[in-house]
């Protein structure tokens, strides 16, 4: 359940917020325009502090109805000095609902436009983090949902400013207090602002114990004072928390024109890199990453999972990538999915059940599939499925060119690379023949399961090759005409669950499917199969029995055609994204498995927040999980 507020009328236009739950208003006399400005950005020194700066970062202990955050996003927007990425960090235990936090603004007319935008992003606030983006990627606000201690336990960024907001100390002690400034204190650096409305003594108290220095300062009327001040402990900080790496943008070389590659050039570009792409192939997306169509869903757990969360994580990346870079229904379609649970009825964790907990922000997410979804696909009744609101079809090709025509990256094709040699702080890329491709200080791996061997190259310590496997898999597809009777015998969205079928994807002249896949382990060829057609319907029977029976001539008569790439994975199933061991400035980002469409846009985001020491997109735990991970030996896959 969103939280409950209730609207008390105040003759503004949206009234005035009152949480039952704390017995506090979510507005001080000044109003929350005013408290905005005056308390927050005025009291950290903003617009100033941040003119001119490559990045800021604002973090905020309480969203509430987002109203700091519509303000500062305004001020960034209308300041000719503002940073190139604005990133906003805001803790909530208690998210309000998407339409309150609308109906709060509204009392505000100039901030509609923003609180409209942001409104469109909230859903499906379970306890985590989440990244919002707005502004084509230069406004990144992660709410983070749960205990503001917990939540900020394993900081991996610093504050420029804070803004301490929240009910008043008497009706919510805990987020005032030292244990939760101790906390804050963990993501600030000597130096970082500090500014809140409440002069409270225990407050100052616990401030001072932390290590800020505050001082009462004057208030607009009706409010006598207000409260700022600076992290400056008298102690020493201990090493470890002295300044993440900001590195400062340069040049890089991302070896791989696929999903992962395009999607970490436009990432480090929005940042101010000058990102060269090479890809031994002519065009992009000639690897795994030139599937015809390719199906994203969330991964669904009984225990919800490092997977199934950062699959959510993952796809919340990606369709924010898709709405802003493609064209809906043509080179993708938010449809939603549904999950046939072939085997046996798939549990969702009990949390989500709950209908005073966490139920109304996992349907969201997944739900149980309705008679009418399962009738459209001619499923019986009480089949066990899911139905998955955020879940769709993509072309992948579409996006990987549309991440590259980026300003700031510039493609190159035929241009295998070979041989890494350092020279001095940078990185020089050549061929076979010796021939330089490119020379950056910065390099990334996101060659699929190439890039096993381009780390290899690059003289690992210890000689321990990336623990990479290549998958090889092969995919059918065909045409139909939209009237066309196969056509008819199929949903209009996607259905996976044992392989998958995207039904109706336009492909000029018409509509296509694509069935699949294969999975074969070990082996990199990409060479096509008759037997692997035969074995994609066969696994569509099982999923989809009227679709297999409307495409049955399609295959019977070969017309159905095929599509082969090489997935990469890791043991963990998880992506593989990180600083290689013992080698400066080069990362691999690869290990997209299956999920490609659904790890890429995230993984390129992490990337660039940890080697700018931004924000996490994820908590710190799940990002730890992406580390590369070793092979004690090398194998090497055969064709
Ligand atoms: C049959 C099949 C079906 C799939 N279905 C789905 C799906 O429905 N949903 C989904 O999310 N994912 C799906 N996937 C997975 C998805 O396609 C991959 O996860 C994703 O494309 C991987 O992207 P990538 O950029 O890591 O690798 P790739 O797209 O393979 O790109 C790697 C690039 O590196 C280049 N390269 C390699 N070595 C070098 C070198 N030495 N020098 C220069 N360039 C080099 C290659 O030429 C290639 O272009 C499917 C995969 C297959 C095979």
């Amino acid at each position: 359940m969103p939280e409950r507020i209730e609207w008390l009328e105040d003759g503004t236009a949206g009234g005035s917020p009152y949480s039952p739950r704390f017995g506090d208003r979510y507005r001080s006399e000044l109003g929350g325009l005013e408290q905005a400005r005056e308390v927050f950005l005025k009291g950290c020194g903003l617009p100033q502090a941040w003119a001119g700066q490559p990045q800021w970062c604002v973090l905020e202990t309480g969203f509430g109805l987002g109203l700091n955050f519509l303000v500062t996003w305004q001020a960034w927007k209308a300041d000719p000095l503002r940073p190139r990425l604005l990133h906003f960090v805001s803790l909530e235990a208690y998210p309000a609902s998407a339409d309150d936090v609308l109906r709060s603004a509204r009392t505000h007319p100039e901030l509609i436009p923003f609180a409209e935008q942001l409104k469109r992003q909230l859903c499906g606030l379970l306890p985590g983090f989440h990244r919002l983006v707005f502004e084509g990627g230069q406004l990144l606000l992660t709410l983070c949902i749960g205990d503001a201690k917990a939540m900020l336990r394993e900081p991996s960024f610093e504050a420029d400013s804070v803004y301490l907001d929240g009910f008043s100390p008497q009706r919510n002690p805990d987020i005032w207090d030292v244990h939760t400034f101790k906390a804050v204190a963990r993501c600030c650096r000597r130096g970082t602002r500090v500014a809140t409305w409440t002069v409270a003594r225990s407050v100052r108290d616990a401030l001072a114990q932390c290590g800020f220095v505050v001082h009462k300062v004057p208030g607009t009327p009706p409010k006598r004072d207000n409260l700022q001040g600076e992290y400056q402990p008298a102690w020493e900080l201990k090493k470890s928390r002295i300044a993440p790496e900001r590195k400062a943008p340069a040049r890089c070389i991302v070896v791989g024109a696929g999903l992962a590659g395009a999607a970490v050039a436009a990432s480090l570009a929005r940042r101010g890199w000058q990102v060269t792409v090479l890809d031994a192939a002519g065009t992009p997306a000639a690897g795994a990453s030139g599937l015809p169509a390719g199906v994203l869903a969330p991964h669904v757990s009984p225990d919800d999972s490092l997977l199934s969360r950062l699959s959510r994580s993952g796809i919340r990346a990606m369709l924010q990538q898709a709405d802003a870079l493609l064209q809906m229904n043509i080179d993708w379609s938010p449809t939603g999915v549904l999950e046939h649970c072939v085997e046996h009825a798939r549990q969702l964790p009990a949390a989500w059940q709950e209908p005073d907990g966490l139920a109304t922000a996992a349907s969201d997410w997944t739900r149980p599939a309705t008679p009418a979804q399962l009738a459209a696909c001619s499923l019986p009744p009480g089949t066990p499925a899911l139905w998955h609101v955020q879940g769709g079809w993509i072309k992948p090709a579409r996006l990987v060119r549309a991440w590259l025509a980026s300003p700031g990256v510039s493609w190159r094709g035929n241009a295998a690379v070979s041989q890494w040699v350092r020279h001095g702080a940078a990185w020089q890329a050549l061929d076979a023949a010796g021939h330089e491709l490119a020379c950056a200080e910065l390099v990334v791996l996101a060659a699929g399961y190439g890039s096993r061997a381009l780390s290899e190259i690059a003289g690992q310590p210890g000689g321990r090759p990336l623990a990479l496997q290549a998958i090889r898999g092969q995919a059918s597809w065909g045409r139909h005409a939209p009237d066309a009777e196969p056509a008819q015998a199929m949903p209009a969205f996607p259905v996976n669950g044992h392989g998958s079928l995207a039904p109706r994807v336009p492909l000029e002249p018409g509509l296509a499917w694509v069935t699949g896949s294969t999975f074969e382990r070990d082996n990199t060829s990409t060479t096509l199969r008759p037997e692997d057609e035969q074995h994609n319907f066969g696994k569509l029977k099982t999923l989809l029995p009227a679709a297999a029976q409307a495409l049955a001539a399609q295959f019977e008569s070969g017309q159905a055609q095929g599509w082969a790439g090489v997935r990469c994975a890791t043991p963990s199933r998880l992506p593989s994204l990180g600083r290689l061991e013992g080698r400066p400035d080069m990362w691999v980002c690869s290990g997209m498995g299956s999920r490609g469409l659904t790890f890429a846009a995230l993984c390129a985001e992490l990337l660039a927040a940890r080697l700018h020491g931004e924000p996490l997109p994820v908590e710190q735990r799940q990002a730890d999980a992406l580390l590369p991970q070793y092979a004690a030996h090398a194998p090497a896959a055969v064709d």
